[in-house]
């Protein structure tokens, strides 16, 4: 049983009549922050969450990449367009944590000229605030999960990680060697896993990481920040509900319009077999992710008077380069992703919008053995005969800008799930910027992994995470919500998520989430 678990054993519960303070949908790196903060700040607040609890991370997550689809959002999204987007473990999570359950804990902070691309490149939008509106925040996010990382940043001086990096495993020496013969630079990457026990008076002390190496199938022993191991844990002793198996699929409205209720479906073990439930409250906060936000909005009508809901989808450039190497690599041990290097930021005279992180990878036997089939195109026994050399490969790859483009958007689709909502669709190609940023990667990650003494390189075009679909922004007109979350038609819905960003950010996207809604809450609670 870990903290968060002790802690449910006493959790505060609130009648469905009652009119709770605020209702956070999703508990994942939107909500979770949101809630701990609401929760200490004394309000009467409640998650409604669509997966399952976990208690006992440290049975319920096998050293066993077939067991862990449990943790990952399943139900059929449906794909479209000429880079159609892989969805299931790739890119969502679902269960007390969403996503954060099995994400790999790499948390670069964004770079400042991210946030106004529009100005440098005439394309995608500005964010409606600078990095030092989130600054403060991300220092609180680093400092309250114990991130690792270097004593210097080579790409900004002046920050402090709380914690030591974590040990740099093969893949991430690999990438030093050939980086430091490109003349390019590189460092411990900031990790949200502890290099070293770490105690807070919110959720207790977690041990350090004992380089299990199976992060993405969840971290028996909370050395990851995920948000069961963190914010949860923190939100429940200040006394939040947080209800499992409850998927939303609804809304009710006051004669203003205002939200009043929200409408939930309770299914396994937390409550009886498909229970219809109806939660009043004051406010809500949607943070369902990229895709189930959009998705519950279009089905309920709200919060889209501009028609941005759905819009201006995004996902990471994720291109990666895999070779072989003479020695045994053994990519399995250790922390996975080790090693940054931000030089890609603003590459001079590159022909794309942004730039890209590179980042050192470690990759578990059978998402590798998918990464071949598709990126090799190997089948049967060329494929198995491949795969033997597993201890003996290494790969590398990029986290790169995407501009959001009208093409690229969320719509619901004719087929309905087993929820009785409309499947999302979402259409997805690569413009100019993205196929240019793809092949500069593919050019340099093949330098520098020829450099580090790879042979027989192959390259895995691939996009990661689900972004933007509900962006924020100053005009009404243009955006679905404001800088703070709060929707432009609606006082009290705010969302707090992936899908606020207006663009994607080189950098992975989930401390900027975790920053946002702690700015998100504090604004809320300031304003009530
Ligand atoms: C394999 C993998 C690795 C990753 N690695 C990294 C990384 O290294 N670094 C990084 O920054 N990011 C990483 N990410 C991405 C990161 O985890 C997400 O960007 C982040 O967690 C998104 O936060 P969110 O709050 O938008 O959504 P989520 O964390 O996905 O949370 C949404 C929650 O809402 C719940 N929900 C959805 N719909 C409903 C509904 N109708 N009713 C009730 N509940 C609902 C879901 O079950 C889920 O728990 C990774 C993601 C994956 C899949
Ligand atoms: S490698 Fe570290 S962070 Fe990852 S699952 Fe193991 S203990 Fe947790």
């Amino acid at each position: 049983m870990n903290q968060l678990a002790h802690n449910r054993i006493s959790m505060r519960r609130y009648q469905d009549d009652e009119v709770v303070d605020a209702v956070i949908i999703g508990t994942g790196a939107g909500g979770a922050p949101l809630l701990a903060k609401l929760a200490a700040a004394g309000l009467r607040v409640v998650a409604l969450e669509a997966g399952p609890w976990w208690e006992a991370p440290a049975e319920q997550f096998a050293t066993d990449e077939t067991s862990a689809s449990k943790i990952y959002w399943t139900d059929e999204r449906l794909s479209a367009g000429d880079t159609s987007v892989v969805f299931g473990g790739n890119n969502s999570g679902t269960g007390v944590g969403g996503s954060t359950l099995h994400w790999g804990a790499f948390v670069p902070r964004a770079d400042p000229r991210d946030l106004r691309i529009h100005t440098d490149f005439h394309e995608g939008a500005d964010w409606p605030l600078t990095y030092a509106d989130l600054l403060p925040y991300y220092e609180e996010v680093e400092t309250f999960l114990g991130v690792s990382g270097p004593a210097h940043y080579p790409w900004d001086s002046g920050r402090r990680y709380p914690t030591g990096p974590v040990p740099i495993n093969a893949p991430g020496q690999l990438m030093q060697r050939g980086f430091a013969a490109l003349g390019l630079r590189t460092s411990a990457a900031p990790i949200a896993a502890l290099s070293e026990p770490y105690a807070r008076p919110e959720y207790g002390q977690r041990p350090a990481c004992v380089n299990r190496g199976f992060c993405h199938q969840g971290c028996r022993n909370g050395a990851k920040a995920s948000m069961d191991a963190t914010y949860l844990p923190w939100a429940v002793r200040d006394g939040a509900e947080i209800r499992p198996d409850s998927f939303v699929h609804g809304f009710e409205r006051g004669s203003g319009g205002n939200i009043t209720s929200v409408l939930f479906r309770q299914t396994g073990t937390a409550g009886k077999a498909g229970t219809e439930r109806r939660q009043r409250t004051r406010a809500v906060f949607l943070c369902a992710g990229g895709i189930e936000t959009p998705r519950l909005l279009l089905h309920t009508g709200l919060a889209n008077s501009s028609g941005q809901v759905g819009r201006n989808f995004m996902a990471h450039v994720a291109t990666q380069v895999w070779g072989t190497f003479a020695g045994r690599v053994g990519m399995n041990k250790g922390f996975p992703a080790t090693v940054i290097s931000e030089d890609m930021l603003r590459p001079a005279g590159a022909p794309f919008t942004g730039g890209y992180l590179v980042q050192s990878l470690g990759v578990t036997p059978v998402t590798w053995a998918q990464g071949v089939a598709r990126g090799r195109g190997l089948f049967g026994e060329e494929l198995v005969s491949y795969l033997d050399r597993y201890n003996f490969v290494a790969g590398i790859g990029i986290n790169g800008d995407c501009v959001p483009v009208k093409g690229n958007y969320l719509e619901l689709s004719e087929e309905v799930d087993r929820n009785g909502l409309p499947k999302p669709r979402v259409h997805f190609s690569y413009g100019k910027s993205e196929l240019a940023m793809s092949e500069h990667a593919v050019t340099l990650l093949k330098a520098a992994w020829q450099a580090a003494g790879a042979e027989d390189m192959w390259t895995l075009e691939r996009t990661a995470h689900t972004i933007g679909t509900c962006r924020m922004g100053s005009s009404p007109e243009a955006s679905v919500v404001g800088s703070f979350g709060q929707s432009h038609d609606l006082g009290n819905l705010w969302i707090c998520d992936n899908s606020v960003f207006p663009s994607s950010l080189a950098a992975n996207p989930a401390l900027t989430i975790m920053a946002l809604s702690l700015r998100t809450a504090e604004h809320f609670l300031a304003s009530r």
